[in-house]
């Protein structure tokens, strides 16, 4: 259950076009895909960076979770995700281990990636997401 890698942080952002001139223009990273995710009620914007991409989260709804997280706290990192072999052991792994997780069983994420997470009341305030290719 040991993550390979950090496979991405996604950070909040309250207007995507902006924050994608920021990472272009400044860190000079190459914007390679925006995508909806509807279920989650966001639109991602994806940056690669050695291993780990970075995830700008747009919400398409004030009342979806990242919509509801910038209005509380502001725009800003949001998540970080592991890459690990299988997210439904690494989930079941933490709940044995009396972590409190948001996703039971895995869901379909970006990118079509499985992913889960673990509550933040866990995980020292840190929201958790672990993801894998299959
Ligand atoms: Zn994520």
């Amino acid at each position: 259950m040991k993550p390979t890698h950090v496979e991405h942080i996604g950070i909040a952002v309250d207007n995507l076009e902006e924050s994608i001139k920021y990472y272009e223009t400044i860190l000079g990273l190459k914007c390679y895909a925006v995508e909806e995710v509807a279920e989650q009620k966001v639109k991602v914007a994806f940056f690669q960076v050695g291993d780990t991409k970075i995830e700008l989260l747009e919400t398409t709804d004030p009342e979806g979770p990242i919509g509801k997280f910038v209005e509380k706290k502001g725009p800003g990192v949001h998540h970080i995700a592991f890459a690990v072999e299988s997210v439904s052991e690494a989930l079941k792994a933490a709940e044995e281990k009396g972590i409190a997780l948001i996703d039971k069983t895995p869901r379909i994420g970006a990118e079509g990636l499985k992913i889960g997470f673990l509550h933040p009341k866990s995980t020292h305030g840190v929201l958790t997401e672990f993801c894998s290719k299959s």
